[in-house]
């Protein structure tokens, strides 16, 4: 685990925009206006590809039909290709013609359990699966960058690893998977990957722009389970049992004063209990009550001290009661970090791309992505891409009605393109003027 250096939010970007010392563009203008060609030359077959993969999504750890689309394109270019890591996931090294460090771009690749309500010709053909979280246009984006590097490999230093990811929106129960499972085997390794790039898709900015933030972007997320247990009793003689909805309303209500009496008010943190199951009968006093939830944190220290306040409350609590309980706290994703010093160098790419007026703060997000074990790893650099149709309202991720703009595509190949070769440059600077990351 890498010591974090943690960072205040407000106008984080504007502070970082402003200490960026003028460099030396890595990328010359002759490379830039190919990348800029070769992005038009896949433009449509990036867009098909998107379509096909939109028409025919695959739930978490099954990707399969995904993962043969893109371990027979990067074949097809060349590539050498892995597939079936962490289960269904697909890794391509492109290597350079030039000798230098290793980068990585990551995609995922699965979809969610939800039933399309757009009306696109190429909505899903698998009903109750759909592409709500736009990984068919991450995977896209990482093939047609792919494809457009390709096309000028002689001029890259060093190589380019390409892992298209199963499962980020999580494995089904009893299975692993995703960024963990990918990290578990290696991924990460032969070549050793010295930073890593990736961007989600973010329908609430225009096509066009991008947003991005050094420091803690996204949060942990941690499941857990608690079980209240007291003592049936007539309904009307509540006397004779211990009441376990009525512990469980007491704990709900003070879990709520986790977040606003135990922590730092600007460290940002979200305790939600989603789900609530227990008794029987409208008259009888129920032995037995559920309680599960999520814990959302951006700062290791909140993700330590969270379980410990809330056992605690719950314990205390029900013991007043009488009763008895189980607490069950599972740590799933860490918190996505963006490495400071990697975003001070790559962050002049991003403005350089797109402009300095089309690259917005953004604001730590308490959504998780598992993007996070590889940035606990090795520095990482993550970024929202644009995808709503300017003058349109546009459906959040995960609604059946999300309909992000393909323009976006294209925009997405040419970052990807350009951070990936200023980051090898940048690395293949001899020792002393290196930026090092
Ligand atoms: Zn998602
Ligand atoms: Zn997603």
């Amino acid at each position: 685990m890498k010591t974090r250096t943690r960072l205040a939010s407000a106008g984080l970007l504007l502070v970082f925009l402003a200490a960026l010392a003028p460099r030396a563009a890595a990328v010359d203008a002759r490379t830039a206006q190919k990348i800029d060609e070769e992005v038009e030359k896949v433009r449509a077959e990036i867009i098909k590809i998107r379509r096909f993969l939109h028409m025919n999504p695959e739930l978490s750890n099954r990707e399969y039909e995904t993962a043969k689309l893109a371990a027979a394109k990067l074949s097809s270019l060349g590539f050498d290709v892995k597939t079936g890591v962490a289960l269904t996931g697909v890794v391509g090294l492109l290597r350079g013609g030039q000798p230098g460090a290793t980068v990585a771009c990551r995609a995922d690749m699965d979809a969610l359990p939800i039933q399309e309500l757009t009306n696109v010709p190429f909505r899903s053909l698998n009903p109750g699966v759909m592409h709500a979280c736009g990984h068919d246009i991450h995977t896209s984006i990482a093939l047609g960058t792919a494809m457009v590097l390709n096309s000028l490999k002689d001029r890259v230093k060093g190589n380019v690893k390409f892992i298209f990811q199963p499962a980020e929106e999580g494995a089904p129960v009893d299975e692993e998977g995703g960024a963990a499972l990918m990290i578990k085997e290696g991924v990460l390794e032969d070549p050793p990957v010295s930073a890593i790039f990736g961007l989600h898709v973010w329908p609430e900015t225009a096509v066009g722009q991008a947003l991005f933030s050094p420091g803690e972007i996204m949060a942990s997320s941690d499941w857990f389970q608690i079980t209240v247990k007291g003592r049936s009793a007539h309904g009307a003689r509540p006397h004779e049992g211990i009441d376990a909805v009525v512990v469980a309303a007491e704990i709900v209500a003070a879990l709520q004063s986790v977040v606003s009496r135990a922590l730092d008010p600007a460290d940002p943190a979200v305790l939600t209990i989603g789900k609530i199951e227990g008794g029987v009968r409208s008259n009888i006093i129920a032995e037995r009550v559920t309680l599960e939830g999520t814990v959302r944190c951006l700062s290791e220290a909140n993700r330590k001290k969270i379980p410990q306040v809330m056992e605690s409350l719950v314990k205390n609590i029900a013991a007043g009661f009488g009763a008895s309980t189980t607490f069950d706290y599972r740590p799933s994703n860490p918190s996505v970090y963006n490495n400071p010093e990697l975003a001070q160098t790559m962050l002049p790419t991003l403005v350089r791309v797109l402009g300095r007026d089309r690259v917005q703060e953004f604001k730590p997000q308490l959504v998780a992505e598992d993007f996070a074990y590889y940035a606990q790893r090795i520095p990482g650099f993550f970024f929202f891409l644009g995808v709503r149709t300017p003058g349109q309202p546009s459906a959040p991720l995960h609604s059946p009605a999300f309909n992000p703009d393909e323009r976006s595509m294209a925009l997405g190949i040419k970052v990807m393109c350009h951070l990936l070769l200023d980051a090898l440059e940048k690395q293949s600077v001899p020792a002393g003027d290196g930026l090092g990351f």
